[in-house]
């Protein structure tokens, strides 16, 4: 026990946001699984009907489906990135804290979003 939690967060608080950060980290992982398979599954049923992709309306529809599955896909593994660098933050104690601004980032962010690297200042378009 050293009293002070990283980035002068209280222990109890520190493990709070690493058990939000890891069972939204588990979260993704089952969606990235759930995707996959059935990205698979798209991928196995027309390789066995052979669809022309060009000229069969089904084959256009299933290579939509497969773009957008890729699409959450990749959505998935971004997030999840976000979600490991997160846990590096707080390990090293930097978490909470605006890159872009060094400000600390409000706790009512930090609990909708655990993840966020910007405060809601920062994060605001344009
Ligand atoms: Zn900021």
């Amino acid at each position: 026990m050293t009293g002070d939690g990283p980035g002068g967060l209280s222990p109890g608080a520190a493990a709070a946001i690493r058990d939000a950060l890891d069972a939204e980290r588990q979260e993704t992982l089952d969606r990235i699984t759930a995707l996959s398979r059935e990205f698979n599954g798209i991928v196995e049923s027309s390789a066995m009907v052979a669809t022309d992709d060009e000229h069969d309306p089904e084959g256009a529809t299933i290579a939509f489906e497969r773009a957008q599955l890729a699409a959450l896909i990749d959505q998935a593994r971004g997030h999840l990135a976000e979600l490991d660098e997160a846990l590096d933050r707080l390990r090293q104690g930097s978490y909470g804290r605006c890159e872009r601004c060094g400000r600390p980032i409000a706790a009512g962010r930090l609990a909708a979003r655990p993840a966020a690297r910007t405060c809601i200042t920062c994060a605001a378009p344009g």
